[in-house]
């Protein structure tokens, strides 16, 4: 939080008209296309609806298949599922739980229809070689950039290379309105579809600007926009970008320096920034060598009053999926799963409390 948040949600009130596509996400909107760059945003509920739009736009039919990580969030492939894709898991590279950008040719098959890449931890996949492969293979490419926020990949922002781009502002994320989320479109034959799915499948916004005169029902859609007070809260975020995100840097590089000496201890792992992307102080995590490690760790935290968590669980070995994916080996993917652990990092935590627990990760490995 950075203070300035129930200022605006008052103003909002204020102003009287507090459904979606008001003032402040107007405010929100702005700010994306002339600070970051982005041609065209909509904020949605979350980045779960941005995703789902996403599939309504590249036109996900039953029987078509995505590619994705299977070291993700349920929501990037639950979003195309919804569609009736099937999805097809990729392992991530052996030093960074990203897409191996390597192994994506040999997954397309004639019902391949889009690759769906996850920025893990704000760092961005190999770009050029994955739109390299969709564009010889005519897919679309949607970045789930929930994490990506203020990251680049060779100077390009995240969420600006795929045709469509889905961010997060769950209170998890480094920018937040507890809930929320936005779709950015690269691609400019999804610009009009995207606003009408947005407003429940009506061309209700161009009616507001005065295109039509009356407005109707003319696609499929749903209720994608968010409340104007949860976009006021974003503006408030976003009014503090840069201050929210050089210390959520510093914390980044703190840990990164702080524990640079434990990459020298056997099947240790720290982050690994590629030289074509960027660190956006998401999140820092470490490798641990096997699960037990990594369990022990988590207790020796604990006990020193630090709440550390691994992330996510194998999605080609959930239960929801596992049917289709039985007899996948994604290696990697397992490692991360079992051995990834993310360390405190939010806008508030004191540096007296980051160095105690640089000092008990250290103690623990010692
Ligand atoms: C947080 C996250 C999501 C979901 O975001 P919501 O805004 O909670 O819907 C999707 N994908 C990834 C990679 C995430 O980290």
């Amino acid at each position: 939080m950075t203070g300035d948040e129930l200022y605006y949600i008052k103003d909002a009130v204020a102003k009287g008209k507090i459904s979606g596509n008001g003032y402040y996400t107007q405010k929100c909107h702005n700010f994306f296309k002339e600070t970051i760059g982005f041609r065209n945003c909509l904020l949605t509920s979350s980045c779960t609806d941005a995703l789902e739009m996403a599939a309504i736009l590249i036109g996900i039919q039953p029987g078509d298949e995505v590619i994705m990580p299977s070291f993700t969030f349920v929501s990037t492939a639950n979003a195309f599922v919804l569609r009736g894709a099937k999805i097809i898991f990729a392992d991530s590279y052996s030093n960074n739980p990203n897409i191996d950008a390597g192994v994506i040719e040999e997954l397309i098959t004639p019902k391949t229809k889009a690759i769906i890449v996850v920025h893990y931890a704000g760092v961005a996949c190999d770009m050029d070689t994955i739109m390299d492969v969709a564009n010889r293979h005519n897919l679309f490419v949607v970045e789930d950039a929930a994490q990506a926020i203020d990251s680049y990949y060779n100077g390009k922002p995240l969420g600006t290379i795929g045709h469509l781009a889905a961010f997060s502002f769950h209170e998890t994320k480094n920018i937040i309105s507890g809930e929320g989320g936005m779709l950015v479109v690269n691609d400019d034959r999804f610009d009009q579809r995207a606003e009408i799915i947005w407003e429940k499948g009506t061309n209700r916004s161009a009616f507001f600007r005065g295109e039509v005169d009356k407005y109707s029902w003319v696609d499929v859609g749903s209720s994608f926009l968010p409340s104007d007070v949860t976009a006021a809260f974003l503006f408030a975020q976003l009014e503090n970008f840069q201050k929210i995100q050089s210390r959520r840097k510093l914390l980044w590089q703190t840990y990164n320096e702080g524990l640079k000496d434990l990459q020298h201890i056997d099947d240790i792992e720290l982050p690994k920034i590629p030289d074509y992307a960027t660190a956006n102080g998401h999140l820092f995590y470490l490798v641990c060598k096997n699960i037990e490690q990594r369990s022990a760790l988590i207790s020796h935290l604990k006990d020193d009053g630090i709440y550390a968590v691994f992330h996510y669980l194998s999605l080609h070995k959930s239960p929801f999926y596992i049917a289709d994916n039985s007899n996948r080996l994604l290696k990697n993917c397992d490692k991360y799963a079992d051995c990834l652990v993310r360390l405190p990092l939010f806008y508030e935590l004191h540096t007296q409390d980051q160095v105690k627990i640089i000092e008990s990760v250290k103690t623990f490995f010692e």
